[in-house]
C-alpha cells in the first residue's frame, strides 16, 4: 500500500489508453482510440518543413501566433456569424485538453458546482475535482442519449458555477440543435453559470445539418467558452494544437492558468496552420463529406451483420448496438470484439458515474477505406 495521498485517487489510465494498447498487444485494428490513420494535407506538412527551416523555432506568443488568431477570427465569422476578437477573446492552446483544463481551473472555484453530462469526456471530471469543484453528473440515457431539460432545470442553483457541454458528442455521435442552446440559455439566464462548450468534432456534421455551437447564439456565446481543436481539423492528433473562445474578461482568466500550465504552444506549427488556413479556405467546409462518406461507407459494409444502429448525427465514431449479439456488459462486449474479431472500439459506461446498461460499442470511422472495409468484414462474423 502506497503511502502516496492521491488527488485523483479513482483516476486509472484512460480507456482509450487501455484499448490501444490492447489494440497494438493483439495485432487488432484500431477503431477504438479517435484518429485518423491518413494523414494530414502535404500542403499543410510542408508549411511546417519551411517555418521550421524559416527559423520559427522559438517560444511563440504566449496568447498564440497573432496570424494564427486572426485566421481563426476569421474563420469562425464566417462559419457562425461572430468574429471574435482576435486579440482579446482568442488563445491557442496544447490540444483542446488543455483548453478545457486551463478554463475549469480559470474558473471553478473551491465548492463550486459543474454540470457534466454523462457520458462525459473522461478530462471534464478530473479537472472539475483538481479545481475544487464538486462533478453534477446527469446521466443521458441510452438509446437516444437526449438531455432532459428538466433535470438540469432541478440541478441549477446558486452553487453553479459551469455547464460542460459537448456537440457534437464524444462517444455517442449526437448534436445539439438550435433549439437545445435556446433551452439551454433560458435556463441559465437567471443564474450566474457560464458554459463551457466542447466543439472539437465542429465540422463533422452530417445530413444536412448545421452545427449548433454556442457562437451562433448571442447569449451563450457571451456567457461561454467555446473550445475547437487543429488536431481534428487537420488530421493531426499528434501536433496538439486546439484554441479557446471566450469574452475578454473570461479569456483573461483563462491566460492566467495558461501561462503557467503550457505557456505557449509549437511555434512551427501554428504559423504553419495559419498558412494553410489562408491557403486552403474550402479545407473545413469539405470535412463533413469526407467524413459522412467515410461513415456511410462503414455502415454499408456492416449491412449483413448482426449490429444494430442509428448513423452518426456528428464526430467520427460510430456507436453500434449489439444486443442481438449478446447480453453481456459493453465492457466485455469489447473485450470479446477485441479477441474474437480482432477490432479494437470503445465501450460507453467508462463515461458514466453511474452508468445505465449500455448495449453499443463506440467505434472511430476516421481511417482509411480499406481499414473500414476489413474492421466491418470482421465484424461481420460476430
Ligand atoms: N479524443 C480521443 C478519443 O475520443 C482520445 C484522446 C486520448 O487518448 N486522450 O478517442
Amino acid at each position: 500500500m502506497s503511502s502516496m495521498r492521491s488527488k485523483l485517487p479513482h483516476v486509472g489510465t484512460t480507456i482509450f489508453t487501455v484499448m490501444t494498447n490492447r489494440a497494438r498487444e493483439l495485432g487488432a485494428i484500431n477503431l477504438a482510440q479517435g484518429f485518423p490513420d491518413f494523414d494530414a494535407p502535404g500542403k499543410l506538412k510542408d508549411l511546417v518543413a519551411y517555418h521550421v527551416a524559416a527559423g520559427h523555432n522559438q517560444y511563440a506568443p504566449m496568447i498564440g501566433v497573432a496570424k494564427l488568431r486572426e485566421q481563426i477570427a476569421a474563420k469562425l465569422g464566417a462559419s457562425y456569424g461572430r468574429a471574435p476578437d482576435a486579440e482579446k477573446e482568442i488563445t491557442i492552446t496544447l490540444g483542446a485538453t488543455e483548453a478545457i483544463f486551463s478554463t475549469v481551473l480559470a474558473l471553478v472555484h473551491p465548492g463550486d458546482e459543474v454540470i457534466l453530462f454523462d457520458p462525459s469526456y473522461d478530462s471534464y471530471e478530473p479537472a472539475v475535482i483538481l479545481a475544487g469543484g464538486t462533478p453534477i453528473r446527469i446521466p443521458l440515457m441510452p438509446p437516444s442519449f437526449t438531455i432532459d431539460w428538466q433535470r438540469v432545470k432541478d440541478a441549477l442553483s446558486t452553487k453553479t458555477r459551469l455547464v460542460m457541454i459537448n456537440t457534437p458528442h464524444n462517444p455517442v455521435a449526437t448534436i445539439f440543435r438550435t433549439q437545445d442552446l435556446e433551452i439551454l440559455a433560458d435556463l441559465l439566464r437567471p443564474t450566474a453559470a457560464l458554459v463551457l462548450s466542447d466543439e472539437v468534432y465542429e465540422h463533422m456534421v452530417f445530413d444536412g445539418a448545421t452545427h449548433a455551437g454556442i457562437l451562433t447564439h448571442a447569449e451563450l456565446a457571451s456567457r461561454g467558452v467555446a473550445i475547437f481543436s487543429f488536431g481534428k481539423t487537420m488530421h493531426a492528433t499528434g501536433w496538439r494544437v486546439g484554441y479557446a473562445v471566450a469574452r475578454a474578461d473570461i479569456t483573461r482568466e483563462i491566460r492566467r492558468v495558461h501561462q503557467f500550465n503550457t505557456f505557449s504552444i509549437a511555434t512551427p506549427l501554428q504559423h504553419a496552420i495559419a498558412d494553410f488556413l489562408e491557403a486552403a479556405p474550402g479545407h473545413n467546409a469539405s470535412l463533413a463529406e469526407l467524413y459522412q462518406r467515410k461513415r456511410d461507407l462503414f455502415l454499408e459494409c456492416l449491412r449483413g451483420s448482426r449490429f444494430s444502429w442509428k448513423p452518426a448525427a456528428g464526430s467520427y465514431f460510430q456507436l453500434l448496438d449489439f444486443s442481438a449479439i449478446a447480453e453481456t456488459s459493453d465492457v466485455e462486449f469489447a473485450e470479446r470484439v477485441l479477441l474474437e474479431a480482432r477490432v479494437a472500439s470503445i465501450p460507453i459506461s467508462p463515461f458514466y458515474a453511474n452508468p445505465p446498461p449500455i448495449r453499443a460499442l463506440r467505434f472511430c470511422f476516421a481511417k482509411n477505406d480499406a481499414t473500414l472495409e476489413e474492421a466491418a468484414e470482421r465484424l461481420c462474423s460476430l
